[in-house]
């Protein structure tokens, strides 16, 4: 009788915990180690909760992410503020509604600092109209409109530059059942300022009435809001242009029969901001002005996409220059609302854009071996709720950062078994990803990159696995095939799990201090895990 064939601690198939260690029930039904709230709160906070994943529901999973949110405000909630500012100022996440969601939090349900701190904060994580209106949602679910709240919304209109605020109050003028005239009525902002008092009219009651009007044409801080009034009553496009010009109009303020117009697309395009302009690519094309051969438009358009400042400075997420690159270079809009002839100067500055936008990455001169879960559950629509771009594609994006830094650096794909990948450092991202989505589907074994490494005596100093942690199909643990091969190979490997998905679990063993887990599509991961991998 081999009794070790039924108990051992070295060899443990996935569908059941290894003995002694703290694992968990994953959603696929195999075992895998829990996760800290801190944790947690980072992959909320990336990743967010909208759509769900391939297993759990998006209501189930928002209330089990909020529950871990609201258990470590408890605990530390200036923390969780601190953490919060720091994800959105730099622009880490691919949105900004988690962060918004989790000040709301921190405002209703901490502590007296923790509430003080948050609602100093809100200028802080709202920095847009669109910001504020998904702020006053969320935050009427944990409290109501005390003191204290109203002061936080009166000072965000109050210490804005009056010229920027009228900028503001054009470009987003309501969102989410509020607008700037219902916040406006409930924190009273009060100011001496003629400019300031005018604009807050205009918000409330429509009038504008321009203090100083002679001066008007010069630099009249309110020339937006007056152009806007304008603009609602041109009659030919010529007129908008002008106004454009003159009065430094946004798309939105702009009516939508002269959307279609192709000179009003090219008077915006000299100021439009960055945000706005990825999105519009394919509207352009549309129009007719970024069109093959339009040299200077398309020279213009691609310095921009290409600029690291200006990706910085307007904190473009990676994910969303990879979304435009998908659909732009399709020539397709998502919806389906017209076609254009994509510029492939434009879909290679695309390209180049997504790895800029980044952190800097420092090469670490280690070998590593890059593992890409394919399985079924990793092709769930929707990162954080943008329904064309999958974790899978998402992983393989990601990925390029790592390989293009990288010597020594091997890619590999799994589910339940490995499958064939053929990935160059030269391959452009829409390539690599319809590569990725050609691969068969299957189950899930994330132990498969550190066996296939030690059947083919692969030296390696670090695994980077890109995963949901739903790993269930294999005859032993990742963490097994792991201290198997350092065993075998005399190598102290690490590892890195990638995680994709806002769940509560992880393939790596918190209490080994060689393993470690990142948030995929936080622009600082590729820097963290070469500084984790070259012991920096
Ligand atoms: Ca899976």
């Amino acid at each position: 009788m081999d009794y070790s064939k039924h108990f051992q601690t070295k060899e443990t198939p996935q569908t059941e915990p290894i003995f002694g260690k703290n694992m968990v029930k994953n959603s696929a039904g195999g075992y895998s180690f829990p996760i800290g709230d801190g944790e947690r709160l980072m992959r909320f906070l990336m990743l967010g909760t909208e759509g769900g994943t391939y297993y759990i529901k998006e209501r189930k999973l928002t209330i089990d992410s909020a529950k871990a949110v609201a258990r470590l405000i408890e605990k530390a909630g200036p923390k969780v503020v601190g953490a919060v500012v720091e994800v959105s100022q730099q622009g880490r996440a691919p949105k900004n509604d988690p962060a918004l969601f989790v000040l709301a939090m921190c405002a209703g349900l901490g502590d007296e600092e923790t509430r003080a701190m948050a609602l100093a904060a809100l200028p802080k994580v709202a920095r847009i109209g669109t910001h504020l209106f998904h702020f006053a949602k969320y935050v009427k679910a944990f409290r109501g409109w005390g003191r204290g709240l109203r002061n936080a919304v009166k000072h965000w209109y109050q210490d804005k530059d009056v010229e920027k605020l009228a900028y503001q109050a054009v470009k987003y003028q309501q969102r989410d059942g509020w607008s700037h005239r219902d916040l406006l009525r409930l924190s009273h902002p009060k100011t001496d300022d003629a400019n300031r008092n005018a604009l807050y009219k205009w918000i409330v009651s429509g009038e504008l009435e321009l203090p100083n009007s002679d001066k008007w044409r010069g630099a009249h801080p309110l020339n937006v809001v007056a152009g806007f009034e304008y603009a609602k009553k041109a009659k030919h496009k010529n007129e908008i242009v002008n106004f454009i010009q003159l009065y430094n109009l946004p798309r939105e303020a702009i009516p939508t029969d002269f959307l279609t117009e192709k000179d009003v697309w090219e008077a915006l395009l000299q100021r439009m901001p960055m945000t706005a302009m990825i999105r519009n690519l394919g509207n352009m094309g549309k129009v007719g002005l970024l069109i093959p051969g339009n040299w200077d438009v398309i020279e213009r358009v691609r310095d921009r996409l290409v600029s690291p400042n200006q990706l910085r400075e307007a904190r473009i997420h990676p994910i969303n220059v990879l979304a435009a690159l998908k659909i732009y270079g399709e020539g397709r809009g998502y919806l389906g609302k017209g076609d254009w002839d994509a510029v492939p100067d434009i879909v290679d500055a695309l390209d180049a854009g997504f790895y800029k936008t980044f952190e800097n990455v420092e090469p670490t001169g280690k070998r590593i071996v890059i593992g890409l879960d394919v399985s079924s559950s990793m092709d769930w629509e929707g990162i954080n709720g943008m329904p064309y771009l999958t974790p899978r594609d998402g992983a393989c994006a990601m990925a390029m950062v790592t390989f293009k830094t990288e010597e020594k650096c091997a890619v590999m794909a799994f589910s339940h078994e490995l499958r064939k990948i053929n990935m160059s450092r030269h391959q452009r991202l829409d390539d690599v990803i319809k590569h990725c989505q050609g691969m068969p589907f299957g189950g899930t074994d994330c132990a498969l990159p550190m066996l296939w490494a030690l059947k083919n005596k692969v030296e390696a100093d670090a695994f980077v696995i890109y995963t949901d942690n739903e790993t269930w199909a294999g005859k032993v643990h990742p963490v097994q095939a792991l201290e198997d091969y350092r065993r075998k190979m005399d190598i102290p490997a690490k590892l890195v799990v990638v995680g994709l998905a806002s769940n509560d679990f992880s393939i790596a063993d918190p209490t080994d201090g060689g393993m470690m887990d990142v948030v995929g599509f936080d622009t600082a991961a590729p820097a963290i895990i070469g500084d984790f991998i070259a012991n920096r």
